[in-house]
């Protein structure tokens, strides 16, 4: 995987500040979706409480009546819409859509509210161009939604205000301009610290997805490394196997007489024999079910569920034969030739006794190997885990 690759899979669409491959959009955002949970929380909670502890200032605006009374309702509607969003993303932890869903909501009957506020209070506007600019940047910052649905409801609420300024206002030409221009200021400021967010949270994802992806691959071979196999690949392609009751195939690959390749061409030759076997191999497989790893220096494990005994036998023979009929550039001009030896073992879990560990499936495919190299190299040798178990009492002694 080089490092162009890297950059083309996560590119970020300039306009909208999301990866353009919308399925990496929805992995980014299942992945921060506690992150997301948790500011939507305190921003709900917060917001609630200023919307409700402000309708003191519609009392000292108002007095005790009508009018009071009917913003009162439309701030405990904004505490209730919090409270009911608060209840949904508790239920859906996982789905991103309820989130941004909330969210929304939040800001639209937040924004709404506040304009029956404007309504009810025309003579304040400057205080209340000052409110809209701190809610704005609310909006743009602090509660967690798409980038462009917080510019339409931020730019949506703007408009709504400035209009209502003119039908309902009482201020001086002049302090409107200075309103709408303030407003435009703190929206334009929003909207840059938002792309700013936007765009440093998918560059951090993005190091974090190419530190792991490299951390689990060979350098030279680009195949997975053996700590991937031990912590993660084996256990899981095992337990599902014994869950599902399928087959799965091992294969232990390695190539013959590499020592000589190495003496013959020098490191150089000897890595490039080593890529070239296991592009072979890769190529050979059905990724992602199936995974080749570099399990030492020129020995590949084949890790393949769900694959029979006949189809490992046939596919290992196949590998063989492209190994030993295929030449590798050398770096001193010759070409250099190889072979490899595999042993490959096939496990049917649908025998209601099968039971095998992970370090007894790697020593029996292990031990096939070295049959394959006794046998003179260039070779295969299958064997089912249910007659290696029965001839080899050391296997079953690691079973238990
Ligand atoms: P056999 O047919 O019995 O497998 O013989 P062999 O020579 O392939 O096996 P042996 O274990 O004697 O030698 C393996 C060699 O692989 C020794 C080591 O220097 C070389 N090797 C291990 N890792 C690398 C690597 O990353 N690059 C290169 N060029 N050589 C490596
Ligand atoms: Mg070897
Ligand atoms: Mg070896």
């Amino acid at each position: 995987m080089s490092e162009a690759d890297v950059d083309m899979s996560f590119a970020v669409d300039p306009v909208r500040v999301e990866f353009s491959d919308p399925g990496l959009e929805r992995e980014f955002q299942q992945h921060h979706l506690r992150t997301t949970r948790a500011s939507l929380r305190v921003t709900l909670v917060f917001c609630s409480l200023f919307y409700l502890a402000f309708s003191l200032t519609d009392l000292a605006a108002l007095g005790y009546g009508t009018s009071f009374l009917v913003l009162l309702l439309g701030r405990i509607t904004v505490a209730l819409t919090a409270c009911g969003g608060l209840y949904l993303i508790r239920r859906k932890t996982e789905s991103v859509l309820a989130h941004r869903a909330v969210a929304s909501a939040a800001e639209v009957v937040g924004m709404a509210i506040f304009m029956l506020v404007v309504w009810f209070r025309p003579g304040e506007l400057p205080w209340h161009a000052m409110s809209l600019c701190i809610m704005l940047i609310v909006i743009y910052v602090f509660i967690p939604n798409r980038l462009i649905t917080a510019i339409g409801i931020a730019l949506g609420a703007t408009a709504a205000f400035i209009a209502l300024a003119v039908i309902r206002g009482e201020s001086r030409f002049s302090d409107e301009v200075t309103m709408a221009m303030l407003l435009l200021l703190t929206n334009s400021f929003g909207i840059i610290a938002a792309r700013r967010y936007h765009r440093l949270w998918r560059d951090e994802y993005r190091a974090l997805s190419t530190l792991k992806a490299l951390s689990i691959r060979d350098h030279l071979t680009a195949c997975f490394n053996r700590r991937h196999l031990h912590t993660t690949l084996l256990p899981q392609v095992l337990e599902r196997a014994r869950a599902e009751r399928r087959w799965l195939t091992l294969m232990v690959c390695d190539i013959d007489h590499f020592k000589r390749v190495n003496d013959n061409h020098g490191h150089q030759g000897g890595d490039a024999v080593l890529m070239h076997v296991a592009m072979l191999l890769q190529d050979r497989i059905h990724e992602p079910r199936d995974s080749v790893v570099r399990y030492g220096g020129e020995e590949f494990l084949l890790v393949m569920p769900q694959m029979d005994f006949e189809s490992a036998a046939s596919l290992s023979e196949d590998m063989r034969a492209a190994v030993a009929g295929s030449e590798v550039p050398g770096p001193d001009g010759k070409s250099m030739r190889a072979t490899v030896s595999i042993g490959v073992l096939s496990v049917d879990f649908s025998a209601s006794d099968t039971e095998v560990t992970e370090s007894a499936l790697i020593a029996a495919a292990d031990m096939l190997l070295y049959e394959a190299k006794r046998a003179g190299r260039n070779s295969i040798r299958t064997r089912l885990w249910a007659d290696m178990v029965s001839t080899h009492a050391v296997l079953s002694m690691r079973t238990a």
